[in-house]
């Protein structure tokens, strides 16, 4: 039996969020990055909702790519991690399945594999953000030698990825571009370097094709994002009943360690989701839920199967009622910054035990 936690999520809010990645790049093809589960909102399912309206899909590794195929999924797919070994890269050649190319081991590799037939890559360059890719000054020798490559198909994609796109004014943003478009100047191929937060702030950075992740899912990818200002819609609304309402006195304790103590005469809800759902542990006492009535915070530690909060401003709930920990009415980032984490960690967190049911249209 799956638990009374509840993930809903709204299809229709998928498409309408890719719509505003399009409007602010109109110029720009949509490599939707639907990997880790679609940020927990379960690959398949979002491969499907998303597949008429997109150009692509990009994943982390070539297992998500082939799960993409078997399910019949013919659009072009980029695995953002490329090929491990000879073997990932003949199957991927095999599927037609883009895969980056980052390090020398995988050069060789393109060199000596014997393949079905050519593979397309994306060269993904170093711009500054120290993580994948080859230095982006490097990047005219990698390219000649993927050119004379009789396993690589057509031209490169020129990739980069951004640091700290999420703060637009950041002096970072510009050199790493800087960077990017001297090392690529006088260079043939398509060009990629923009995430979901340089779609929406740093225009100079769109691209041939963008690759929009977090902003499909309905969450800001600003640092002080919030996702009504874009016009964005949450998918995602994680639920749970409230399963039992008490009144505990001044001084009296609520929940592990006795954490939090009763300053008035309070009326504690009790709400059956925990750490076992992927709710987070670490939110302090305060962070707000939502219910029919209004907002009410999280008092005393998050338990395995539970939590804890006060409704004693909230008269009217009762048990039965249902608990927004994020979504609808409450936009996930806000209940990541009280939890001092990213919307991302929220959501991809959702635990398999948590049952999904999809909600048809828009949010009203
Ligand atoms: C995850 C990822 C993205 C998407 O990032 P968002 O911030 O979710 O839009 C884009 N490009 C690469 C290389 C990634 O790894």
């Amino acid at each position: 039996m799956k638990r009374a936690a509840t993930a809903r999520l709204r299809p229709a809010a998928l498409v309408h969020n890719l719509g505003i990645a399009r409007r602010a790049a109109p110029r720009s093809r949509v490599m939707a990055v639907i990997k880790a589960e679609a940020y927990g909102h379960g690959l398949l399912r979002v491969a499907d909702a998303l597949a008429p309206h997109t150009d692509g899909f990009a994943v982390s590794c070539l297992e998500e790519a082939f799960a993409l195929r078997n399910a019949g999924h013919a659009l072009p797919l980029l695995a953002l991690q490329g090929f491990r070994d000879g073997h990932e890269l003949v199957h991927a050649a095999r599927q037609g399945i883009a895969v980056a190319v980052h390090d020398p081991v995988q050069l060789r590799l393109l060199e000596t594999t014997p393949l079905p037939r050519p593979v397309r890559v994306w060269l993904k360059l170093d711009s500054g953000m120290g993580r994948l890719g080859f230095p982006a000054e490097d990047a005219f020798v990698r390219l000649r030698a993927l050119q004379n490559c009789a396993n690589v198909a057509t031209s490169p994609v020129l990739m980069t990825h951004l640091a700290c796109a999420d703060e637009p004014g950041r002096a970072e943003n510009a050199a790493q571009l800087a960077r990017f478009e001297a090392a690529t100047r006088d260079l043939p191929g398509e060009r990629s370097l923009a995430n979901s937060a340089a779609i929406l702030g740093l225009p100079r950075a769109h691209g041939d094709w963008n690759r929009p992740g977090i902003l499909l899912y309905g969450a800001s990818p600003m640092a002080d994002g919030d996702a009504r200002r874009h016009g964005l819609q949450p998918v995602m609304t994680l639920q749970a009943p409230l399963v039992a309402v008490h009144d505990l006195a001044p001084g009296d304790a609520v929940g592990y360690g006795a954490t939090f103590r009763c300053r008035r005469p309070t009326r504690v809800g009790v709400v059956a989701i925990g750490y076992a759902d992927g709710y987070p542990r670490h939110v302090p006492s305060g962070v707000p839920v939502c219910l029919p009535q209004g907002r009410a915070p999280l008092i005393g530690r998050v338990s395995m199967d539970l939590i804890t909060i006060d409704l004693t401003d909230l008269p009217g709930a009762a048990v039965g009622d249902p608990v927004t920990l994020w979504g609808e009415g409450l936009p996930v980032e806000e209940v990541a910054r009280a939890a001092e984490t990213i919307s991302y960690d929220l959501l991809c967190a959702v635990a398999g035990r948590v049952r999904v049911e999809e909600v048809a249209g828009n949010a009203h």
